[in-house]
Protein backbone atom coordinates (compact mmCIF):
# COMPACT_ATOMS: atom_id res chain seq x y z
CA UNK A 1 0.00 0.00 0.00
CA UNK A 2 2.96 2.07 0.67
CA UNK A 3 3.27 3.06 -3.32
CA UNK A 4 -0.23 3.01 -4.11
CA UNK A 5 -0.62 5.70 -1.09
CA UNK A 6 1.66 7.65 -2.83
CA UNK A 7 4.38 8.02 0.87
CA UNK A 8 7.24 9.08 1.12
CA UNK A 9 9.28 6.27 2.68
CA UNK A 10 11.94 8.90 4.63
CA UNK A 11 8.81 10.32 6.18
CA UNK A 12 6.56 9.22 9.13
CA UNK A 13 3.19 7.84 8.59
CA UNK A 14 0.00 9.35 10.15
CA UNK A 15 -3.02 7.49 10.22
CA UNK A 16 -6.30 9.25 10.71
CA UNK A 17 -9.45 7.22 11.49
CA UNK A 18 -12.34 10.06 11.23
CA UNK A 19 -12.78 12.51 9.66
CA UNK A 20 -15.38 14.53 12.27
CA UNK A 21 -14.90 17.18 14.96
CA UNK A 22 -11.34 16.07 15.91
CA UNK A 23 -9.59 14.22 13.43
CA UNK A 24 -11.17 17.35 10.99
CA UNK A 25 -9.61 20.28 13.15
CA UNK A 26 -6.26 17.58 13.17
CA UNK A 27 -6.20 17.83 9.82
CA UNK A 28 -6.80 21.38 9.06
CA UNK A 29 -4.13 22.68 11.57
CA UNK A 30 -1.34 19.64 10.79
CA UNK A 31 1.98 21.20 9.02
CA UNK A 32 2.09 17.73 6.72
CA UNK A 33 5.53 18.67 5.23
CA UNK A 34 7.10 15.90 7.39
CA UNK A 35 4.33 13.24 7.61
CA UNK A 36 2.98 11.30 5.12
CA UNK A 37 -1.00 11.54 5.83
CA UNK A 38 -4.01 8.73 5.01
CA UNK A 39 -7.43 9.80 6.26
CA UNK A 40 -10.03 6.66 6.54
CA UNK A 41 -13.90 6.97 6.83
CA UNK A 42 -17.09 5.73 6.15
CA UNK A 43 -18.47 8.74 5.08
CA UNK A 44 -16.37 11.06 2.92
CA UNK A 45 -17.81 14.30 4.40
CA UNK A 46 -17.06 16.43 7.48
CA UNK A 47 -20.34 16.79 9.47
CA UNK A 48 -21.39 19.81 11.28
CA UNK A 49 -23.46 18.16 13.56
CA UNK A 50 -24.78 21.05 16.08
CA UNK A 51 -26.88 22.00 12.93
CA UNK A 52 -28.16 18.69 12.30
CA UNK A 53 -31.65 19.17 14.32
CA UNK A 54 -32.47 21.90 12.18
CA UNK A 55 -31.96 19.48 9.19
CA UNK A 56 -34.33 16.83 10.79
CA UNK A 57 -37.53 19.78 9.89
CA UNK A 58 -35.95 21.32 6.48
CA UNK A 59 -35.41 24.35 8.35
CA UNK A 60 -31.55 23.33 6.71
CA UNK A 61 -30.93 21.26 3.48
CA UNK A 62 -28.58 18.54 4.54
CA UNK A 63 -25.99 19.30 1.81
CA UNK A 64 -25.75 22.50 3.38
CA UNK A 65 -23.74 21.44 6.62
CA UNK A 66 -21.89 18.86 5.14
CA UNK A 67 -18.06 19.85 3.64
CA UNK A 68 -15.90 17.18 1.31
CA UNK A 69 -13.28 16.25 3.29
CA UNK A 70 -10.86 16.39 -0.06
CA UNK A 71 -11.93 20.16 0.30
CA UNK A 72 -8.99 20.10 3.22
CA UNK A 73 -6.66 17.93 2.44
CA UNK A 74 -6.47 18.82 -0.90
CA UNK A 75 -5.10 22.09 0.22
CA UNK A 76 -2.08 20.68 2.61
CA UNK A 77 1.57 21.19 1.47
CA UNK A 78 1.59 17.53 0.30
CA UNK A 79 -0.80 15.02 -0.92
CA UNK A 80 -2.79 13.14 1.42
CA UNK A 81 -4.66 10.01 1.15
CA UNK A 82 -8.43 9.44 1.72
CA UNK A 83 -10.38 6.22 2.00
CA UNK A 84 -13.88 6.41 2.08
CA UNK A 85 -13.80 2.85 4.39
CA UNK A 86 -14.11 1.74 7.41
CA UNK A 87 -11.57 0.87 10.18
CA UNK A 88 -11.99 -2.93 11.35
CA UNK A 89 -8.95 -3.59 13.74
CA UNK A 90 -6.33 -1.72 15.34
CA UNK A 91 -3.30 -4.02 16.20
CA UNK A 92 -1.38 -1.26 18.44
CA UNK A 93 1.32 -4.30 18.73
CA UNK A 94 2.39 -4.21 15.30
CA UNK A 95 1.11 -0.49 14.68
CA UNK A 96 -1.20 -1.41 11.81
CA UNK A 97 -5.12 -0.73 11.12
CA UNK A 98 -7.03 -2.98 8.86
CA UNK A 99 -10.12 -1.34 6.68
CA UNK A 100 -11.96 -1.97 4.14
CA UNK A 101 -14.38 0.04 1.57
CA UNK A 102 -18.02 -0.71 2.79
CA UNK A 103 -19.66 1.05 -0.03
CA UNK A 104 -22.40 -0.74 -2.08
CA UNK A 105 -20.29 -0.10 -5.13
CA UNK A 106 -17.40 -2.40 -4.20
CA UNK A 107 -18.67 -5.86 -3.85
CA UNK A 108 -15.52 -7.76 -2.24
CA UNK A 109 -15.25 -5.81 0.52
CA UNK A 110 -11.36 -6.72 1.09
CA UNK A 111 -9.68 -5.76 3.95
CA UNK A 112 -6.25 -3.88 3.73
CA UNK A 113 -3.77 -3.64 6.58
CA UNK A 114 -1.29 -0.60 5.98
CA UNK A 115 1.36 0.55 8.98
CA UNK A 116 1.27 3.32 11.24
CA UNK A 117 4.36 5.54 13.11
CA UNK A 118 1.41 7.65 14.87
CA UNK A 119 -2.30 6.82 15.00
CA UNK A 120 -5.11 9.83 15.44
CA UNK A 121 -7.73 8.26 16.94
CA UNK A 122 -11.03 10.18 15.93
CA UNK A 123 -13.47 7.35 15.54
CA UNK A 124 -16.32 8.89 17.97
CA UNK A 125 -18.81 6.95 19.74
CA UNK A 126 -21.82 5.10 18.98
CA UNK A 127 -25.70 5.74 20.19
CA UNK A 128 -26.21 4.47 23.96
CA UNK A 129 -29.44 2.26 23.73
CA UNK A 130 -28.45 0.72 27.76
CA UNK A 131 -30.01 -2.68 25.54
CA UNK A 132 -32.75 -2.07 25.04
CA UNK A 133 -35.14 -3.73 22.94
CA UNK A 134 -36.77 -2.72 20.00
CA UNK A 135 -34.77 0.95 20.12
CA UNK A 136 -32.25 0.26 16.65
CA UNK A 137 -35.54 -1.70 14.92
CA UNK A 138 -38.49 1.24 15.74
CA UNK A 139 -36.43 4.77 17.38
CA UNK A 140 -34.57 6.79 15.18
CA UNK A 141 -31.24 8.03 16.27
CA UNK A 142 -29.99 11.86 15.47
CA UNK A 143 -25.98 11.53 15.34
CA UNK A 144 -25.55 11.18 11.31
CA UNK A 145 -26.90 13.30 8.49
CA UNK A 146 -28.71 9.60 7.45
CA UNK A 147 -30.13 9.75 10.73
CA UNK A 148 -32.11 13.09 9.78
CA UNK A 149 -33.28 12.83 6.60
CA UNK A 150 -35.10 9.67 8.07
CA UNK A 151 -36.60 11.50 10.68
CA UNK A 152 -37.50 14.13 8.21
CA UNK A 153 -39.28 11.04 6.16
CA UNK A 154 -40.66 9.66 8.66
CA UNK A 155 -42.47 12.36 10.27
CA UNK A 156 -43.75 13.49 6.94
CA UNK A 157 -45.02 9.92 6.29
CA UNK A 158 -47.04 10.05 9.86
CA UNK A 159 -48.02 13.08 8.61
CA UNK A 160 -49.35 12.10 5.10
CA UNK A 161 -50.87 9.08 6.90
CA UNK A 162 -52.64 10.87 9.48
CA UNK A 163 -54.46 13.12 6.82
CA UNK A 164 -55.33 10.19 4.93
CA UNK A 165 -59.06 9.53 4.25
CA UNK A 166 -61.13 7.13 7.30
CA UNK A 167 -58.42 7.56 9.82
CA UNK A 168 -59.68 6.57 13.25
CA UNK A 169 -59.39 9.57 15.81
CA UNK A 170 -57.08 6.80 18.23
CA UNK A 171 -54.91 6.27 15.07
CA UNK A 172 -54.25 10.08 14.04
CA UNK A 173 -53.85 10.69 17.46
CA UNK A 174 -51.23 7.99 17.70
CA UNK A 175 -49.51 8.88 14.21
CA UNK A 176 -49.18 12.67 15.15
CA UNK A 177 -47.25 11.61 18.38
CA UNK A 178 -43.76 12.71 18.10
CA UNK A 179 -41.76 11.29 21.27
CA UNK A 180 -37.98 11.90 22.10
CA UNK A 181 -36.43 10.03 24.19
CA UNK A 182 -33.42 11.74 26.15
CA UNK A 183 -33.48 15.21 27.74
CA UNK A 184 -30.00 15.79 26.66
CA UNK A 185 -29.34 19.42 24.52
CA UNK A 186 -29.95 16.60 21.11
CA UNK A 187 -33.24 15.41 22.43
CA UNK A 188 -33.98 19.32 23.60
CA UNK A 189 -32.66 20.97 20.24
CA UNK A 190 -35.16 18.69 18.19
CA UNK A 191 -38.70 19.04 20.10
CA UNK A 192 -37.91 22.64 19.40
CA UNK A 193 -37.01 22.63 16.01
CA UNK A 194 -40.16 20.41 15.53
CA UNK A 195 -42.03 22.73 17.24
CA UNK A 196 -41.48 25.56 15.03
CA UNK A 197 -42.09 23.01 12.39
CA UNK A 198 -45.78 22.83 13.53
CA UNK A 199 -46.17 26.50 14.62
CA UNK A 200 -44.64 27.89 11.13
CA UNK A 201 -45.62 25.40 8.69
CA UNK A 202 -48.25 22.20 9.38
CA UNK A 203 -50.63 24.54 10.41
CA UNK A 204 -50.91 26.23 6.72
CA UNK A 205 -49.87 23.03 4.90
CA UNK A 206 -52.21 20.51 7.02
CA UNK A 207 -54.71 22.76 8.48
CA UNK A 208 -57.06 20.17 9.12
CA UNK A 209 -55.04 17.75 11.30
CA UNK A 210 -51.49 20.12 12.58
CA UNK A 211 -52.73 20.95 16.10
CA UNK A 212 -53.26 17.28 16.71
CA UNK A 213 -49.86 16.88 16.72
CA UNK A 214 -48.38 16.46 20.12
CA UNK A 215 -44.49 16.46 21.56
CA UNK A 216 -43.87 14.54 24.43
CA UNK A 217 -40.13 14.45 26.13
CA UNK A 218 -38.93 11.87 27.56
CA UNK A 219 -35.91 12.03 30.71
CA UNK A 220 -35.12 9.55 33.39
CA UNK A 221 -33.37 12.15 35.55
CA UNK A 222 -35.48 14.76 37.56
CA UNK A 223 -34.70 17.42 34.76
CA UNK A 224 -33.80 18.03 30.94
CA UNK A 225 -30.36 19.49 30.02
CA UNK A 226 -28.46 17.45 33.19
CA UNK A 227 -25.27 19.75 32.35
CA UNK A 228 -27.30 23.17 32.15
CA UNK A 229 -27.51 25.21 35.14
CA UNK A 230 -30.18 25.85 36.78
CA UNK A 231 -31.58 28.89 35.36
CA UNK A 232 -31.34 27.46 32.20
CA UNK A 233 -33.17 24.30 32.96
CA UNK A 234 -36.12 26.38 34.37
CA UNK A 235 -36.13 28.68 31.46
CA UNK A 236 -35.99 25.59 29.22
CA UNK A 237 -39.21 23.88 30.95
CA UNK A 238 -41.03 27.13 31.06
CA UNK A 239 -40.34 27.75 27.31
CA UNK A 240 -41.57 24.35 26.76
CA UNK A 241 -44.50 24.35 29.12
CA UNK A 242 -45.89 27.41 27.15
CA UNK A 243 -44.89 25.70 23.51
CA UNK A 244 -47.12 22.64 24.46
CA UNK A 245 -44.12 20.02 24.86
CA UNK A 246 -44.77 17.57 27.07
CA UNK A 247 -41.96 17.02 29.39
CA UNK A 248 -42.35 13.84 31.31
CA UNK A 249 -38.97 13.71 33.90
CA UNK A 250 -37.99 10.67 36.27
CA UNK A 251 -39.47 8.96 33.51
CA UNK A 252 -37.35 5.78 31.80
CA UNK A 253 -38.23 4.02 28.71
CA UNK A 254 -38.22 -0.09 29.21
CA UNK A 255 -39.04 -1.27 25.97
CA UNK A 256 -39.69 0.03 22.51
CA UNK A 257 -42.40 -1.54 20.59
CA UNK A 258 -43.26 -0.75 17.18
CA UNK A 259 -46.05 1.37 17.93
CA UNK A 260 -45.75 2.39 21.31
CA UNK A 261 -43.04 2.59 23.94
CA UNK A 262 -43.25 0.78 27.61
CA UNK A 263 -42.11 3.36 30.48
CA UNK A 264 -41.70 3.51 34.01
CA UNK A 265 -42.30 6.78 35.89
CA UNK A 266 -40.94 7.61 39.77
CA UNK A 267 -43.48 5.69 41.68
CA UNK A 268 -42.81 2.45 39.36
CA UNK A 269 -45.84 2.31 37.71
CA UNK A 270 -45.47 1.71 34.05
CA UNK A 271 -47.48 2.99 30.92
CA UNK A 272 -47.59 2.61 27.31
CA UNK A 273 -47.49 5.40 25.09
CA UNK A 274 -48.32 4.89 21.42
CA UNK A 275 -46.48 7.35 19.73
CA UNK A 276 -45.85 7.96 15.58
CA UNK A 277 -42.40 8.84 15.77
CA UNK A 278 -39.70 8.64 18.20
CA UNK A 279 -36.21 9.80 18.03
CA UNK A 280 -33.83 7.90 20.52
CA UNK A 281 -31.23 10.85 22.01
CA UNK A 282 -29.87 9.24 25.58
CA UNK A 283 -26.31 10.23 25.17
CA UNK A 284 -23.21 7.69 23.76
CA UNK A 285 -21.14 4.48 24.18
CA UNK A 286 -18.34 2.97 22.84
CA UNK A 287 -17.82 1.71 19.08
CA UNK A 288 -17.15 -1.71 18.33
CA UNK A 289 -14.10 -1.20 17.02
CA UNK A 290 -13.25 1.28 20.39
CA UNK A 291 -13.85 -2.03 22.63
CA UNK A 292 -11.72 -4.04 20.60
CA UNK A 293 -9.21 -1.83 20.69
CA UNK A 294 -9.22 -1.46 24.79
CA UNK A 295 -9.42 -5.56 24.39
CA UNK A 296 -6.07 -5.47 23.20
CA UNK A 297 -5.03 -3.64 26.19
CA UNK A 298 -6.76 -4.69 29.16
CA UNK A 299 -4.37 -3.42 31.82
CA UNK A 300 -4.71 -0.46 31.13
CA UNK A 301 -8.24 0.13 28.90
CA UNK A 302 -10.63 -0.52 32.29
CA UNK A 303 -13.11 1.99 31.10
CA UNK A 304 -15.85 0.70 29.33
CA UNK A 305 -17.36 4.06 28.21
CA UNK A 306 -14.56 4.44 26.20
CA UNK A 307 -10.69 5.19 25.36
CA UNK A 308 -8.48 6.42 28.27
CA UNK A 309 -5.66 8.77 27.81
CA UNK A 310 -2.70 10.33 29.77
CA UNK A 311 -2.74 14.60 29.25
CA UNK A 312 -0.92 14.28 26.13
CA UNK A 313 -3.61 12.17 24.36
CA UNK A 314 -1.82 9.26 24.02
CA UNK A 315 -3.82 5.92 24.19
CA UNK A 316 -2.57 4.02 27.94
CA UNK A 317 -0.67 1.42 26.54
CA UNK A 318 -0.16 2.38 22.78
CA UNK A 319 1.74 5.55 23.44
CA UNK A 320 2.04 5.71 19.61
CA UNK A 321 -1.94 6.22 18.99
CA UNK A 322 -3.55 9.71 20.08
CA UNK A 323 -6.91 9.30 20.95
CA UNK A 324 -9.48 12.81 20.82
CA UNK A 325 -13.23 13.35 20.73
CA UNK A 326 -16.21 11.54 21.83
CA UNK A 327 -14.11 8.11 21.17
CA UNK A 328 -12.73 9.02 25.03
CA UNK A 329 -13.45 8.49 28.44
CA UNK A 330 -12.10 10.85 30.54
CA UNK A 331 -12.57 14.36 32.40
CA UNK A 332 -14.08 16.21 29.78
CA UNK A 333 -18.07 16.20 28.06
CA UNK A 334 -17.93 14.69 24.47
CA UNK A 335 -18.45 17.89 22.80
CA UNK A 336 -17.26 19.05 19.44
CA UNK A 337 -15.63 22.00 21.86
CA UNK A 338 -13.42 20.01 23.37
CA UNK A 339 -12.32 17.33 20.04
CA UNK A 340 -11.56 20.48 17.45
CA UNK A 341 -9.43 21.78 20.55
CA UNK A 342 -8.00 18.45 20.75
CA UNK A 343 -7.15 18.24 16.92
CA UNK A 344 -5.75 21.71 17.23
CA UNK A 345 -4.02 20.88 20.13
CA UNK A 346 -2.27 17.19 18.47
CA UNK A 347 -1.54 19.14 15.24
CA UNK A 348 0.60 21.51 16.71
CA UNK A 349 1.71 18.51 19.18
CA UNK A 350 3.49 16.38 16.42
CA UNK A 351 4.22 19.80 14.26
CA UNK A 352 6.72 20.33 17.29
CA UNK A 353 7.58 16.88 17.50
CA UNK A 354 8.61 16.28 13.66
CA UNK A 355 10.47 19.74 14.28
CA UNK A 356 12.29 17.95 16.89
CA UNK A 357 13.23 15.35 14.48
CA UNK A 358 14.80 17.64 12.10
CA UNK A 359 16.88 19.64 14.84
CA UNK A 360 18.19 16.59 16.47
CA UNK A 361 19.68 15.35 12.91
CA UNK A 362 20.85 19.18 12.57
CA UNK A 363 22.77 18.74 15.64
CA UNK A 364 24.32 14.99 15.29
CA UNK A 365 25.38 16.61 11.41
CA UNK A 366 26.98 19.77 12.75
CA UNK A 367 29.05 17.42 16.01
CA UNK A 368 29.67 15.33 13.31
CA UNK A 369 31.53 18.09 11.25
CA UNK A 370 33.38 20.07 14.58
CA UNK A 371 31.49 23.04 13.89
CA UNK A 372 31.65 26.24 16.21
CA UNK A 373 30.15 25.45 19.97
CA UNK A 374 28.36 28.89 19.16
CA UNK A 375 26.58 27.07 16.28
CA UNK A 376 26.00 23.78 17.95
CA UNK A 377 24.51 25.84 21.41
CA UNK A 378 22.16 27.56 19.19
CA UNK A 379 20.54 24.56 17.83
CA UNK A 380 20.38 22.45 20.84
CA UNK A 381 18.18 25.77 22.34
CA UNK A 382 15.80 25.54 18.93
CA UNK A 383 15.73 21.96 20.42
CA UNK A 384 14.77 22.52 23.93
CA UNK A 385 12.02 24.84 22.47
CA UNK A 386 10.70 22.21 20.12
CA UNK A 387 10.97 19.59 22.17
CA UNK A 388 8.70 21.25 25.19
CA UNK A 389 5.31 20.01 24.88
CA UNK A 390 2.51 21.11 26.97
CA UNK A 391 -0.17 19.31 27.88
CA UNK A 392 -3.43 19.17 26.56
CA UNK A 393 -5.52 21.68 28.82
CA UNK A 394 -9.03 22.37 27.59
CA UNK A 395 -10.74 26.39 27.20
CA UNK A 396 -14.24 26.45 27.43
CA UNK A 397 -16.08 28.66 25.42
CA UNK A 398 -19.55 28.17 26.52
CA UNK A 399 -22.74 25.98 25.66
CA UNK A 400 -25.60 27.00 23.46
CA UNK A 401 -28.76 24.99 22.80
CA UNK A 402 -31.41 26.32 20.18
CA UNK A 403 -34.79 25.43 21.92
CA UNK A 404 -37.61 26.55 19.98
CA UNK A 405 -39.58 29.89 19.11
CA UNK A 406 -36.68 31.89 18.47
CA UNK A 407 -35.18 31.36 21.97
CA UNK A 408 -31.92 30.16 22.77
CA UNK A 409 -30.20 29.19 26.06
CA UNK A 410 -26.78 30.37 26.45
CA UNK A 411 -24.51 28.96 29.52
CA UNK A 412 -21.27 31.31 29.01
CA UNK A 413 -18.06 31.64 30.93
CA UNK A 414 -18.69 35.53 31.02
CA UNK A 415 -22.11 36.92 32.21
CA UNK A 416 -21.21 35.43 35.52
CA UNK A 417 -21.63 31.81 33.83
CA UNK A 418 -25.36 31.77 32.56
CA UNK A 419 -27.27 33.81 30.06
CA UNK A 420 -30.51 33.08 28.47
CA UNK A 421 -33.17 35.02 26.74
CA UNK A 422 -35.38 34.96 23.81
CA UNK A 423 -36.02 37.03 20.47
CA UNK A 424 -34.63 37.72 17.76
CA UNK A 425 -31.14 39.44 19.60
CA UNK A 426 -30.99 35.49 20.80
CA UNK A 427 -31.49 34.34 17.25
CA UNK A 428 -29.02 36.31 16.04
CA UNK A 429 -26.36 35.89 18.48
CA UNK A 430 -27.10 31.78 18.46
CA UNK A 431 -27.32 31.67 14.31
CA UNK A 432 -24.12 34.03 13.88
CA UNK A 433 -22.07 31.69 16.46
CA UNK A 434 -22.92 28.42 14.48
CA UNK A 435 -22.36 30.88 11.26
CA UNK A 436 -18.82 31.87 12.49
CA UNK A 437 -17.60 28.50 13.32
CA UNK A 438 -19.02 26.89 10.00
CA UNK A 439 -15.78 25.70 8.06
CA UNK A 440 -16.28 27.11 4.91
CA UNK A 441 -17.45 30.33 3.22
CA UNK A 442 -20.00 27.50 0.75
CA UNK A 443 -21.13 26.17 4.51
CA UNK A 444 -22.09 29.53 5.22
CA UNK A 445 -23.69 30.60 2.05
CA UNK A 446 -25.82 27.32 1.80
CA UNK A 447 -26.63 27.69 5.16
CA UNK A 448 -27.83 32.06 5.32
CA UNK A 449 -29.36 30.77 2.20
CA UNK A 450 -31.75 27.96 3.22
CA UNK A 451 -32.90 30.21 6.43
CA UNK A 452 -34.21 33.23 4.10
CA UNK A 453 -35.29 30.61 1.67
CA UNK A 454 -37.36 29.16 5.01
CA UNK A 455 -38.56 32.99 5.76
CA UNK A 456 -39.79 33.62 2.03
CA UNK A 457 -41.49 30.13 1.44
CA UNK A 458 -41.86 28.02 4.39
CA UNK A 459 -40.40 24.70 4.81
CA UNK A 460 -40.33 22.09 1.99
CA UNK A 461 -43.28 19.59 3.08
CA UNK A 462 -42.63 17.00 -0.12
CA UNK A 463 -41.10 13.76 0.81
CA UNK A 464 -38.32 12.61 -1.18
P1 LIG B 1 -17.49 12.60 15.36
O1 LIG B 1 -17.64 14.02 14.97
O2 LIG B 1 -18.71 11.80 15.70
O3 LIG B 1 -16.71 11.87 14.20
C1 LIG B 1 -16.42 10.51 14.22
C2 LIG B 1 -15.84 10.14 12.88
O4 LIG B 1 -15.39 8.79 12.88
C3 LIG B 1 -16.85 10.25 11.73
O5 LIG B 1 -16.21 10.85 10.66
C4 LIG B 1 -17.17 8.80 11.43
O6 LIG B 1 -17.57 8.63 10.09
C5 LIG B 1 -15.83 8.15 11.72
N1 LIG B 1 -15.88 6.71 12.00
C6 LIG B 1 -16.84 5.99 12.60
N2 LIG B 1 -16.50 4.69 12.63
C7 LIG B 1 -15.30 4.58 12.02
C8 LIG B 1 -14.44 3.48 11.72
N3 LIG B 1 -14.75 2.23 12.05
N4 LIG B 1 -13.30 3.75 11.05
C9 LIG B 1 -12.97 5.01 10.69
N5 LIG B 1 -13.74 6.07 10.96
C10 LIG B 1 -14.89 5.86 11.63
N6 LIG B 1 -21.15 19.60 20.51
C11 LIG B 1 -20.92 20.91 20.79
O7 LIG B 1 -19.86 21.23 21.34
N7 LIG B 1 -21.83 21.87 20.46
C12 LIG B 1 -22.99 21.58 19.85
O8 LIG B 1 -23.81 22.47 19.57
C13 LIG B 1 -23.26 20.21 19.53
N8 LIG B 1 -24.42 19.87 18.91
C14 LIG B 1 -24.65 18.56 18.62
C15 LIG B 1 -25.85 18.22 17.99
C16 LIG B 1 -26.12 16.90 17.70
C17 LIG B 1 -27.42 16.54 17.03
C18 LIG B 1 -25.18 15.89 18.04
C19 LIG B 1 -25.46 14.44 17.71
C20 LIG B 1 -24.00 16.21 18.66
C21 LIG B 1 -23.72 17.55 18.97
N9 LIG B 1 -22.54 17.92 19.61
C22 LIG B 1 -22.30 19.23 19.89
C23 LIG B 1 -21.55 16.90 19.99
C24 LIG B 1 -20.48 16.76 18.89
O9 LIG B 1 -21.07 16.50 17.64
C25 LIG B 1 -19.51 15.64 19.21
O10 LIG B 1 -18.99 15.79 20.49
C26 LIG B 1 -18.39 15.62 18.18
O11 LIG B 1 -18.90 15.27 16.92
C27 LIG B 1 -17.27 14.65 18.57
O12 LIG B 1 -16.28 14.72 17.60
P2 LIG B 1 -15.45 13.42 17.21
O13 LIG B 1 -14.47 13.84 16.18
O14 LIG B 1 -14.94 12.75 18.42
O15 LIG B 1 -16.52 12.42 16.60
P1 LIG C 1 -26.78 13.29 26.80
O1 LIG C 1 -25.96 12.16 27.30
O2 LIG C 1 -26.33 14.67 27.07
O3 LIG C 1 -28.28 13.16 27.33
C1 LIG C 1 -29.00 11.95 27.28
C2 LIG C 1 -30.16 12.02 28.26
O4 LIG C 1 -30.96 10.84 28.11
C3 LIG C 1 -29.70 12.05 29.72
O5 LIG C 1 -30.23 13.20 30.33
C4 LIG C 1 -30.26 10.75 30.29
O6 LIG C 1 -30.68 10.89 31.64
C5 LIG C 1 -31.44 10.45 29.38
N1 LIG C 1 -31.80 9.01 29.32
C6 LIG C 1 -30.96 7.97 29.24
N2 LIG C 1 -31.65 6.81 29.18
C7 LIG C 1 -32.95 7.13 29.22
C8 LIG C 1 -34.15 6.36 29.16
N3 LIG C 1 -34.14 5.02 29.04
N4 LIG C 1 -35.34 7.00 29.22
C9 LIG C 1 -35.38 8.36 29.33
N5 LIG C 1 -34.26 9.14 29.37
C10 LIG C 1 -33.07 8.53 29.31
O7 LIG C 1 -26.93 13.01 25.20
P2 LIG C 1 -27.06 14.03 23.99
O8 LIG C 1 -28.12 15.03 24.23
O9 LIG C 1 -27.15 13.19 22.76
O10 LIG C 1 -25.67 14.77 23.98
C11 LIG C 1 -24.45 14.05 23.74
C12 LIG C 1 -23.27 15.01 23.85
O11 LIG C 1 -23.31 15.95 22.77
C13 LIG C 1 -23.27 15.83 25.13
O12 LIG C 1 -21.96 16.00 25.59
C14 LIG C 1 -23.82 17.16 24.72
O13 LIG C 1 -23.32 18.23 25.48
C15 LIG C 1 -23.37 17.28 23.27
N6 LIG C 1 -24.36 18.07 22.53
C16 LIG C 1 -24.29 19.44 22.69
C17 LIG C 1 -25.24 20.25 22.07
C18 LIG C 1 -25.18 21.73 22.28
O14 LIG C 1 -24.27 22.20 22.95
N7 LIG C 1 -26.09 22.49 21.73
C19 LIG C 1 -26.25 19.67 21.28
C20 LIG C 1 -26.30 18.28 21.17
C21 LIG C 1 -25.34 17.49 21.80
Amino acid sequence: PGEQLDQDPKKKTIVVLGNGWGATSFLKSLDNEEYNVVVISPRNYFLFSPLLPSVTVGTLEARSIIQPTRYITRHKKRKCAVYEAEATDVDPAKKTVTFRDASETNEDHKEVTISYDYLVYGVGAENQTFGIKGVKEYGCFLKELKDADRIRRKLLDCIETASFTGQSEEEINRLMHMVVVGGGPTGVEYAGELHDFLIDDLRKWYPEIADKLRITLIEALPNVLPAFSKQLIEYTESTFKANKIDVMTRTAVKDVREKSVLVQDANKNTHEIPYGLLVWATGNTARELSRKLMSKLPETQTNRRGILTDEHLRVLGAPDIYALGDAVAGQYAPTAQVASQQGTWLARTLGKMAQAEKLKEELNQLRASGAEQADVERVVKKLNRAAEVPSFTYSHQGSLAYIGSEKAIADLPFFNGSFSSGGVATMLFWRSAYISTLYSLRNRTLVLTDWAKVKLFGRDVSRE
